[in-house]
């Protein structure tokens, strides 16, 4: 683990990495960002954002939080998908949980977790959500993971809730949703595969917010 003087260190060695393939780099980087992706991720520190993709700085807006949600009250996530699908005209949106998380975790535990507790009831809600699925499945680890990705699921629809998805996917066709999990154990992440087309169909007959 780095000492936090090797903080710096590190940077100063990142710096001259960068500058020594292209000397301008953070001229370049300083004029403008023209990311295609946003990545909503865990806060969890094993699952990194740019790193597990191959990206660079510039390429993916990035917001992390607990688990991994979208709360529709949630100030903060709520103005990163809009700024991102409407001034960033972001062409994907990842949402990406992981095996093992903490968050997940903690939300099925019978104990008052103070001001965690509303922040993890929207778990508990996917749980109740996906009761019968879930509890149909014997093994507590694998059940843990079927709510990994269930919860995913869940978040990319409250995604396709909004307006400016809404909005801009009937207009311009983009930005597309994905679904990830992060398989810890093994660093590969798993396309969960959801159906953004068929989540917008199921959905329009309350969510619809295009006035169409
Ligand atoms: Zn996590």
């Amino acid at each position: 683990m780095a000492t936090y003087e090797e903080l710096f260190e590190n940077n100063r060695r990142w710096i001259e990495q960068k500058t020594g393939t292209n000397k301008d780099f953070f001229l370049e980087l300083a004029k403008d960002q023209n990311p295609d992706y946003l990545y909503i991720g865990c806060s969890d520190s094993r699952v990194t954002a740019e790193e597990v993709m191959g990206l660079g700085p510039g390429e993916v807006f990035v917001h992390r939080n607990v688990g991994n949600l979208v709360n529709n009250v949630d100030l903060n996530v709520m103005s990163v998908i809009n700024y991102a699908i409407r001034h960033l005209n972001v062409k994907h949106i990842i949402v990406c949980g992981h095996y093992e998380c903490g968050g997940v975790k903690a939300a099925m535990v019978s104990k008052d977790l103070g001001l965690l507790n509303p922040w993890l009831r929207n778990i508990r809600d996917v749980y109740r959500l996906h009761k019968a699925e879930l509890n149909a499945i014997a093994d507590e680890r694998q059940r843990y993971d079927r709510l990994v990705e269930l919860n995913v699921q869940e978040q990319c629809t409250n995604i396709i809730k909004t307006a400016a998805l809404q909005l801009t996917y009937a207009a311009e066709g983009h930005p597309a949703v994905h679904g990830w999990v992060f398989d810890i154990k093994s660093g590969r992440i798993i396309d969960l595969h959801i159906d953004h087309e068929r989540i917008l169909r199921d959905i329009k007959d309350i969510y619809n917010l295009t006035g169409s």
